[in-house]
C-alpha cells in the first residue's frame, strides 16, 4: 500500500519526480550512464541546470536583474551566507520560530541586528503584528512559513527597505512579488527535491555593498559567475528539482498549486475546528500555515495522542507526529500531497473520535 506521507521534511515528492529520478539513476539522458556517474560539466547536465533555472524564473515570474543559484549547505548555510554578502551595517529580523532565531543568531556575527518582534513567549503560535520596519537597514529578513509551528506569512510585506526571506517550506505555494525582494532562499527538501540543494534567488544590484572579504565559496558572486558550477553542484537533487518544476508547470503553475494547497488546508482545518477531540495550536486563521497544520488533542483526550498515531499508521498515514519541541500532531501538506491523503486523515480523525 502506498503510504499517505505527511512528513515535514524531507517530505513527499511527486511520483513524476521520483520515477524520472529513478530512471535517470539507471540511464541518464540516454547516455548509457547513471546520473550518479556523469560529469556535471557534460552538456546533458548543463541542459538540466539551465532548464531548472529558467523554470524557476518562469513559474515564480522573476523579473530581470535576479540570479537563480543552486547551492549546497542547506537553508541553514544561508543563515550566514546571506548576511555575509548583504549585511553591511544593520538588518532587521522577526523571530517567529526556531529557523528564524537560528538566522538571527548567525546575522549577529556580521552586524547589528534589530529583532523587531518575537512570538517566542507564546510558543511561536502566532505571527507578531504591529511592528515597524525601519527604513535605514540593509534588509528586513523573515521566515515565510514556520514549519515547526504551523504559522505562515502569505503576503509580501510593504517595507521601506529590501526584503529577504527564508521560503524553505512554502516556496511554490503562492505568487511572490519579487520587486520587493533582494534575496529569497529555500532548502529543497520540502517543496522541490530531495535534500542536498538550496535554491537561492538574489538580486544583482544587492551585491558588492559590503566591505568585508568573503570566502570564495560563501560569495554569491562566485556562484553567479560560474553558473552554480564553481565546484561540483548537487547533481541528483538538481535533476529532481527539474522534474518537480516540469510537473508544476504541467499542473498549471503557481496559481493552480496555490488553489490546491488552500483546498487541502481548508479541508483539514475545518475538520479540526469542528472536532471536540482535536484543536489547532494556531488559533488566528490569518496566521495558519497552509503547508504545515499543527494540532493537539484537547486536555480531556490528551492521553489518547499516542494511540491516534498508531491508529493512523494502520491506515497507512505516516509522519503526523508533531515536532519534538511542540508535541501533538503536524500534518504537512506540501504540493505533492494529494487531497485524497488529507481526506484519509480526516476520516481517521472522525472515526477515532467516534470510537472514544
Ligand atoms: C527545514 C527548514 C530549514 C532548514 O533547512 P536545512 O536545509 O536543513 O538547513 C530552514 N528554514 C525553514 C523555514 C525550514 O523549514
Amino acid at each position: 500500500m502506498k503510504k499517505h506521507n505527511f512528513y515535514a521534511g524531507p517530505s513527499i515528492l511527486s511520483e513524476y519526480t521520483i520515477r524520472n529520478t529513478a530512471d535517470a539513476i539507471i540511464n541518464f539522458a540516454d547516455m548509457g550512464l547513471s546520473l550518479l556517474e556523469i560529469s556535471h560539466r557534460s552538456k546533458q547536465f548543463q541542459a538540466v541546470i539551465d532548464e531548472a533555472s529558467a523554470l524557476v524564473k518562469e513559474l515564480l515570474d522573476i523579473p530581470e536583474g535576479f540570479h537563480v543559484l543552486w547551492l549546497g549547505g542547506g537553508a541553514s548555510m544561508q543563515f550566514c551566507m546571506l548576511p555575509y554578502n548583504l549585511l553591511a551595517k544593520r538588518a532587521a529580523y522577526i523571530d517567529t520560530g526556531t529557523w528564524a532565531s537560528n538566522a538571527i543568531k548567525e546575522a549577529r556575527l556580521f552586524g547589528e541586528v534589530d529583532v523587531l518582534a518575537s512570538s517566542k513567549e507564546a510558543g511561536y503560535t502566532y505571527i507578531p503584528k504591529g511592528f515597524t520596519i525601519p527604513a535605514d537597514v540593509d534588509y528586513f529578513h523573515f521566515t515565510t512559513n514556520n514549519t515547526i509551528y504551523g504559522t505562515e506569512i502569505r503576503t509580501d510585506p510593504d517595507a521601506p527597505c529590501p526584503l529577504v526571506a527564508d521560503m524553505s517550506s512554502d516556496i511554490f505555494s503562492r505568487p511572490i512579488d519579487f520587486s520587493k525582494y533582494d534575496a529569497v532562499y529555500a532548502g529543497a527538501q520540502k517543496n522541490l527535491a530531495p535534500a542536498g540543494v538550496t535554491l537561492v534567488i538574489v538580486r544583482e544590484s544587492a551585491l558588492g555593498k559590503v566591505d568585508r572579504p568573503i570566502p570564495t565559496m560563501l560569495d554569491y558572486r562566485t556562484h553567479i559567475k560560474k553558473g552554480s558550477m564553481f565546484n561540483t553542484p548537487p547533481v541528483l537533487p538538481i535533476f529532481s528539482a527539474l522534474q518537480t518544476l516540469r510537473y508544476y508547470k504541467e499542473l498549471g503553475g503557481i496559481t493552480e498549486l496555490e488553489r490546491r494547497d488552500i483546498e487541502k488546508a481548508s479541508y483539514l482545518y475545518d475538520a479540526i475546528d469542528s472536532s471536540k477531540m482535536f484543536t489547532g495550536t494556531v488559533t488566528d486563521p490569518a496566521d495558519r500555515s497552509i503547508m504545515n497544520v499543527c494540532f493537539v488533542m484537547t486536555p480531556e483526550y490528551k492521553h489518547l495522542e499516542a494511540g491516534f498515531i498508531d491508529f493512523c499508521a494502520e491506515r497507512g498515514i505516516v509522519g503526523i507526529k508533531g515536532h519534538r519541541s511542540v508535541g501533538g500532531f503536524r500534518a504537512s501538506l506540501y504540493n505533492a500531497l494529494p487531497l485524497e491523503s488529507v481526506k484519509v486523515l480526516v476520516d481517521a480523525m472522525n472515526d477515532f473520535e467516534s470510537i472514544h
